[in-house]
Order: C-alpha cells, then sequence, then structure tokens
C-alpha cells in the first residue's frame, strides 16, 4: 500500500478509457481516499458511478476554465479532509479543426483555449491546492506528450501547448519545492482515448510507435498510472521538476 491514507484529487476523468480513470483504480488499490472532479453537466453521468466504484470521498463538478469552480473544490476538500496529498492533472482540450492540417490553422481564440485549459488550469489548481498541501510532502503529477518537444503531424497548437505545460512543471516546482511540495509529468506514449480522438491521424502515430519503439509496442493508460504511483508515492520523495517518459522507449529512437 504505496498511497495509505493519502488524501488525491483528481482531474480528468471523463470515461473509463481516461488516463486519469487508470490513475484512480490504482491509487484506491493502493489505499488512497480520492476526490474526482468532472469537467461539467454532461459527463456527471458516466463519472459518478465510476467514482462510486473507488469509494470517492467526494464527486465534483469542476470546469477548469473557471476559477470559482477550481476554489469551490478545494474549500469543499478543505471542508472534508484535514489536506490534500496528491494532485492529477490529465485536462487538456483544443478545437477539433485545429488538431488537422498545420499549425498555420490555429486561430487566435483556438490557440488562448488550448493554452487556458491545458496550461494554465494547472497554474490555476496548483495556487488552489497550494494551502492545502503544505508541509505534507505531497506530488503533484501532469500529463505530457512528446510533441511538447518534437513535430507531430495534426498535434500543433496541442504541442505548443504542452511546450508551455512542461515548462510550467519546472518553475511550478521550484515555487512550491519549498513546501515540500513536488511537481512532475509524465509524458505518456500515444493511447487510444477520447482526447486523442480529436487528432487527425492518430492511428498512423500509434503504427508508427508500435513498429519503432523499443518496447515494439503502444503503452497502456496502466503503464501510465503505475508510474504515477511511483512519482507520487515516497518512492520518488527526490524527485521533482521532471518530465518522465512513458512511451515504450520511443523518444530515444533518431531513426
Ligand atoms: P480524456 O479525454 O479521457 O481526458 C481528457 C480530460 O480533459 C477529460 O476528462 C475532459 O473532461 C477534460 N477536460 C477537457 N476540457 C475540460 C475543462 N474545460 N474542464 C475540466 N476538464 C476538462 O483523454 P486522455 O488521453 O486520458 O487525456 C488525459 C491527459 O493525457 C491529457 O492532458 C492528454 O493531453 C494527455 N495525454 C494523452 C495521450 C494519449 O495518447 N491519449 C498521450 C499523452 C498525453
Amino acid at each position: 500500500m504505496l498511497l495509505r491514507g493519502k488524501k488525491v484529487v483528481i482531474f480528468g476523468v471523463a470515461n473509463e478509457k481516461s488516463i486519469a480513470w487508470a490513475i484512480a483504480r490504482l491509487f484506491h488499490e493502493q489505499g488512497a481516499e480520492l476526490a474526482i472532479t468532472y469537467a461539467g453537466e454532461a459527463l456527471e453521468k458516466r463519472v459518478r458511478p465510476l467514482a462510486e466504484s473507488v469509494n470517492a470521498v467526494a464527486i465534483l463538478p469542476c470546469n477548469v476554465t473557471r476559477d470559482e469552480d477550481i476554489e469551490s473544490v478545494f474549500t469543499e476538500l478543505g471542508s472534508v479532509w484535514d489536506g490534500v496529498d496528491v494532485i492529477i492533472h490529465a485536462v487538456a482540450f483544443a478545437n477539433k479543426e485545429e488538431l488537422k492540417g498545420t499549425i498555420l490553422n490555429t486561430t487566435r481564440d483556438g490557440f488562448a483555449m488550448a493554452m487556458d485549459i491545458s496550461v494554465y488550469s494547472f497554474l490555476a489548481i496548483m495556487k488552489a491546492a497550494h494551502p492545502l498541501m503544505q508541509g505534507r510532502g505531497g506530488s503533484a503529477v501532469t500529463l505530457s506528450y512528446y510533441g511538447a518537444m518534437k513535430v507531430f503531424p495534426s498535434y500543433n497548437v496541442m504541442g505548443v501547448a504542452k511546450a508551455a505545460l512542461e515548462a510550467s512543471v519546472r518553475y511550478l516546482s521550484e515555487a512550491v519545492g519549498p513546501d515540500g511540495i513536488r511537481v512532475n509529468a509524465i509524458s505518456a506514449g500515444p493511447i487510444r482515448t477520447l482526447a486523442a480522438a480529436g487528432v487527425n491521424g492518430f492511428h498512423n502515430i500509434l503504427n508508427h510507435v508500435e513498429a519503432k519503439a523499443p518496447l515494439r509496442r503502444t503503452i497502456t493508460q496502466e503503464d501510465v498510472a503505475g508510474a504515477a504511483l511511483y512519482l507520487c508515492s515516497d518512492m520518488a520523495a527526490g524527485v521533482s521538476g521532471e518530465i518522465h517518459y512513458v512511451d515504450g522507449g520511443y523518444n530515444v529512437i533518431g531513426l
């Protein structure tokens, strides 16, 4: 039980394929107490039964574009818990029309929205969580993709957002490190999920990784959850500001 009694808040469960859901299940098995948020009413029907099946202490709406939603999550949790140990941020969004063709398709509004939902939300959540996380040896993990570092077809504005997210991990780690809070990212290989379905030609990326990655396979949600468990447990007590690849080794290949 690597997370016995740890208070964990998870952002990003949409359905049973969500990476955040695999993390929730594993963390539950490892003794964590969970709070699970969902993006809006439309998702509640799907998320609530999942959250109930892992005995979530709180199941709360949170559209991360709304400061008042983020605030109310932590106000509510402050009343049921004595603090928060772990934040999982598995949230991203860009317009489907901008996840095809080239980055020249990006609009001003689309850029702002991708950055707001996929990057600023992590800063906003950490700001709101900070008072509840101080001095507990806490950990925050967000989800990135190799498209932050290299060019992938159709990933476009989301690649730029992930680059900003990875820089945010480094700045956040410095900001909250003195309070004993660690901040890391997992750069996950491609997995078939709702978010991935928005990227035009995503199956080509999957096929390529399967053929070329050192492990000759794509990764699973469970692979990511295992790495998240390590990063959020005391096993990684000395690790902060890292971008940890869980991609079957794909990122080491040149040709
Ligand atoms: P997913 O669609 O299951 O998860 C994305 C989540 O973002 C959903 O739960 C959705 O509700 C949430 N979201 C979107 N807009 C929101 C808003 N305004 N407020 C609150 N929540 C909002 O897909 P996933 O693949 O599990 O994605 C989780 C994370 O993993 C994302 O950051 C994604 O970029 C990252 N990632 C995914 C892959 C992949 O191939 N699937 C690879 C690397 C990184």
